[in-house]
């Protein structure tokens, strides 16, 4: 902790958290402390880090919304670089849009849908910012962030700024090149399309009447855990080998939707690990399926 204090003495990076609970940071409402959190307000501010992270040779990690993230009890001892909040800025122009990365995908797509541009009605349920969704490439519903998204401006490795177009960004099935090269995320661009306005608002309350009727809205999780299975889906297979409303300690196979493991009071992230084991095997045992972690599980020893 004092080498993070001292690197980031007199720096002007933002705001800075010394052993933050990473559980405040995630929708699961799991996670020990992270050594140092950084929230930059701007762009200099995330390079400033940045070059202070390089010079020092520490981890880093950014975070959106905390949405698809299991953190370890034992938290992080890497610098977690948060932009969520103070990059949320959403512009519309000529029929693009320019977003920010913590801008939420619900309040952008909100934004298109009132504006009756239409495309965005799938994806407009998924609780993460715009750098989280570009990230995992998160879909819903037949979409994917990469079936609308024109554009992405990012941070490179070695500390540039630079644009990728759609085809750039190596998108498939939740994942994108920002997992490998470690980008980070910093707007995205949508070139915007209009449409019947009542079909757009039809749309998006028939997808988020299907959201709100299978999915345990109501307690803490993250969404789907496991990514889907080719030619089936997780939450089926998990119902079929007898594992609905499996429980241990405080996490549990979602009653309502198999899909997901919900925190139904203080579960940990070993709590959640257990759940996620225990449903590998038991699917495997019973259909030769191995079921592969959508959330990310970070830290640990
Ligand atoms: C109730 C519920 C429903 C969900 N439904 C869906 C769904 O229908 N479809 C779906 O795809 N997902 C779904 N999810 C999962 C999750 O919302 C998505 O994966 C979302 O895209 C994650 O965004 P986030 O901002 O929360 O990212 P985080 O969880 O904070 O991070 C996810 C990954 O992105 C990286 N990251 C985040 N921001 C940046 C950035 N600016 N630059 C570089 N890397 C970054 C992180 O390091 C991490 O690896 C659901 C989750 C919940 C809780």
């Amino acid at each position: 902790m004092n080498t993070y204090k001292k690197a980031f003495e007199n720096s002007n990076v933002g705001d800075i958290l010394y052993d933050e609970p990473m559980k405040n940071h995630t929708t699961f409402k799991i996670g020990g402390n992270c050594d140092v959190m950084i929230i930059p307000t701007t762009q200099e501010q995330i390079i400033e880090a940045l070059k202070i992270i390089k010079a020092n040779q520490f981890d880093f990690r950014v975070i959106g919304n905390g949405s698809n993230l299991l953190v370890s009890d034992d938290g992080l001892r890497e610098v977690v670089i948060k932009l969520h909040d103070n990059f949320n800025k959403v512009d519309i122009k000529d029929d693009v849009m320019i977003a920010q990365s913590g801008a939420l995908l619900s309040n952008v797509s909100k934004l298109a849908i009132n504006n009756s541009y239409k495309g965005f009605e799938p994806v407009s349920g998924i609780p993460g910012d715009i750098g989280g969704a570009i990230t995992m490439n998160a879909g819903a519903y037949g979409t994917e962030i990469k079936d609308i998204v024109n554009k992405v401006k990012v941070i490179d490795s070695d500390l540039n700024i630079k644009e990728f177009i759609c085809e750039e960004m190596e998108f498939s099935y939740r994942h994108s090149r920002v997992q490998d090269e470690k980008l980070i995320v910093l707007e995205a661009e949508f070139l915007l399309e209009k449409g019947d306005k009542e079909e757009i608002l039809h749309n998006f309350h028939d997808f988020t009447q299907r959201r709100t009727s299978k999915q345990p809205l109501d307690l803490p999780s993250c969404g789907s855990v496991f990514k889907r299975p080719e030619g089936h889906f997780a939450g089926q297979l998990i119902d079929e080998a007898g594992l609905r409303g499996y429980r241990y300690n405080d996490a549990m196979v979602s009653e309502k939707h198999c899909g997901f493991i919900v925190n139904v009071g203080n579960a940990t992230c070993n709590d959640v690990v257990c759940v996620i084991k225990y449903v590998q095997d038991k699917v495997y045992e019973k259909f030769n399926i191995k079921l592969e972690p959508e959330v990310r599980i970070i830290g640990g020893k």
